[in-house]
C-alpha cells in the first residue's frame, strides 16, 4: 500500500535545499517517492500535511540506553541491579521512539544489555529505535572505569559494572574479542577521564597509546569500528593516532587536535547539549557555583573548538550521551539545537549531523535520509524546524513517527 504525505516542507538530508510544498511516498517498508507535489505519483492513500515538516528518521549517535536519571556512580551501577537497567532500557527505547529516534547507537552498557535490546526490537519483542550496540566501555586501572574509591575496590571488577578494566595491549585484545564475541557492532573504549568520576577527571588521560591501537586493530580485524570517550587534549591526539572511528566529546579540542582528526578522517560527535544542560542545570541539581562557573568556562572553549573543527572540514555527527538527572533521554533534540545556538550552524545543517551523517558514519546504510529505496525511517514534525529549531524541542513537537513504513508513535492526523 501506497501512503503520500504531501504538501509537506521536505528536508530530504541529501544535502539538497528542502522542498516547499513537498510529498513522500511510503510503500510497505520503503519510500517511494520523494519530490515536489505537483509531480507526485498517485497513491492508495492521501495525508495532506501542509504546515507540518518531514524528515528521515532521527539517529543518537551517543546513546546509553539503560541510562535513567544517572548523576553519578552510584546511580550509574552500584545502587541498581542489572535487572532494573535492562527494565530501564526497555522504556527508555520506546521513548526514545516517541520522540522521533528510529535508528541509535548504544556506546556503554551494562552487562549485555544493548545487544539484548538490539536483538529483540529486530525481532519485534520490544518497541524501539533499532540499534548498533557496543558493550561495556573499555577502561584501565585509574580511568574513566574505575569509578569506586580504592578502599572499597582495590583492582578488583565485578559484575555488571558499566566498564571493562583491562590492564596493557594483551587484556585489551582480550576484551575486544570477547565483546565480538558477544555479539557488538562497536567497540566502546575511553581514552581520558570524566566529569562523572571525580576519581578521573576530564582532562586526564588514561588509556596508553599501545592500549588503545591494540583496541582498534583487534576490533578492525573483526570488522568492528571503535568510538572512543575523548576529552583531554592528549586523549584525542591518541586515539585519532591508534585508529578509533568517532571521537566522543572532544572538550579540549585543539589545533593539533583537530590536524590529528583530519589526518585520520573520522568524525567528532561532540555532546555539546549535554555540556549545556549541566551549566544550564547544574545549580538546581546542588552542584557548587564554582564547579559551574569553572565549567562554563571549559564549556565555552570547547563549543569554539568544535566550530574551528566544523570551519576544517571534520564531519560531526549529533550524539546526546542523555538519561542523565540534568539531561533526560531524548537530548539528541537539545543536541541539534545547541549546534544552531552554540556553533551558529543552521538548522538544516544541524539536522545534516542526526540523520545522513549520523547514518553514514554510524553504519545505518539503507537510512538517514528522504530518498527512494531508503528504509521508511520517517518523521513528521508539526511546524517550521529549519525556521525555528526549537520547534523540535516544543511539546508535541514530533507528530508522527514512522519505522520501517509502520506508524511507530504519535498519529497521522492531517490537516
Ligand atoms: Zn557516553
Amino acid at each position: 500500500m501506497q501512503l503520500a504525505l504531501t504538501n509537506a516542507t521536505v528536508f530530504p538530508a541529501t544535502g539538497d535545499d528542502a522542498i516547499d510544498g513537498g510529498t513522500v511516498v511510503l510503500d510497505g517498508e520503503m519510500i517511494s517517492w520523494v519530490g515536489p507535489t505537483d509531480n507526485a505519483p498517485p497513491a492508495d492513500e492521501v495525508v495532506d500535511c501542509a504546515g507540518k515538516t518531514i524528515f528521515p528518521g532521527f539517529i543518537d549517535a551517543h546513546a546509553h540506553l539503560v541510562y535513567d536519571d544517572v548523576s553519578d556512580p552510584y546511580t550509574i551501577e552500584l545502587s541498581r541491579p542489572l535487572e532494573r537497567a535492562a527494565i530501564d532500557a526497555a522504556v527508555n527505547a520506546q521513548k526514545l521512539l516517541e520522540l522521533g529516534f528510529t535508528s541509535v547507537r548504544d556506546v556503554g552498557t551494562r552487562g549485555n544489555i544493548a545487544v539484548t535490546m538490539r536483538d529483540a526490537i529486530a525481532a519485534g519483542k520490544l518497541p524501539g529505535p533499532r540499534v548498533k550496540a557496543s558493550k561495556q566501555i573499555i577502561s584501565v586501572w585509574g580511568g574513566l572505569g574505575d569509578m569506586h574509591p580504592t578502599h572499597i575496590f582495590k583492582r578488583e571488577q565485578y559484575a555488571a559494572a558499566l566498564t571493562e578494566i583491562v590492564s596493557g595491549p594483551w587484556e585489551a585484545r582480550d576484551a575486544v574479542r570477547q565483546h565480538v564475541k558477544d555479539g557488538v557492532d562497536w567497540v566502546k573504549c575511553e581514552a581520558s577521564g570524566t566529569g562523572f568520576n571525580p576519581l578521573c577527571p576530564a582532562d586526564r588521560d588514561t588509556m596508553s597509546l599501545e592500549e588503545l591501537t591494540a583496541v582498534c586493530d583487534e576490533a578492525g580485524e573483526k570488522g568492528r569500528p571503535v568510538v572512543c570517550h575523548a576529552e583531554s587534549r592528549r586523549s584525542i591526539i591518541k586515539a585519532a593516532k591508534a585508529g578509533v572511528a568517532t571521537i566522543e566529546h572532544a572538550v579540549y579540542l585543539d589545533d593539533e587536535g583537530i590536524q590529528a582528526v583530519l589526518d585520520a578522517d573520522i568524525a567528532i560527535c561532540p555532546t555539546l547539549g549535554l555540556y549545556t544542560a549541566f551549566a544550564k542545570k547544574g545549580p538546581e541539581f546542588g552542584i557548587p557555583p564554582e564547579i559551574v562557573a569553572a565549567h562554563n568556562v571549559t564549556h565555552e572553549k570547547h563549543a569554539k573548538a568544535i566550530r574551528r573543527a566544523c570551519d576544517a572540514g571534520i564531519t560531526l555527527i549529533a550524539g546526546s550521551d542523555s538519561g542523565l538527572s540534568v539531561f533526560p533521554q531524548g537530548g539528541g533534540l537539545e543536541e541539534v539545537c545547541s549546534y544552531v545556538e552554540l556553533l551558529d550552524l543552521t538548522p538544516a545543517q544541524a539536522m545534516l549531523t542526526m540523520t545522513r551523517d549520523a547514518a553514514s558514519v554510524v553504519g545505518f546504510d539503507d537510512a538517514g535520509t528522504l530518498e527512494a529505496g531508503r528504509r521508511a525511517d520517517v518523521v513528521i514534525v508539526d511546524g517550521a524546524p529549519l525556521g525555528d529549531i526549537r520547534t523540535l524541542t516544543r511539546e508535541g513537537g514530533i507528530e508522527t513517527v514512522f519505522q520501517g513504513g509502520v506508524l511507530a508513535a504519535g498519529a497521522l492526523t492531517g490537516n
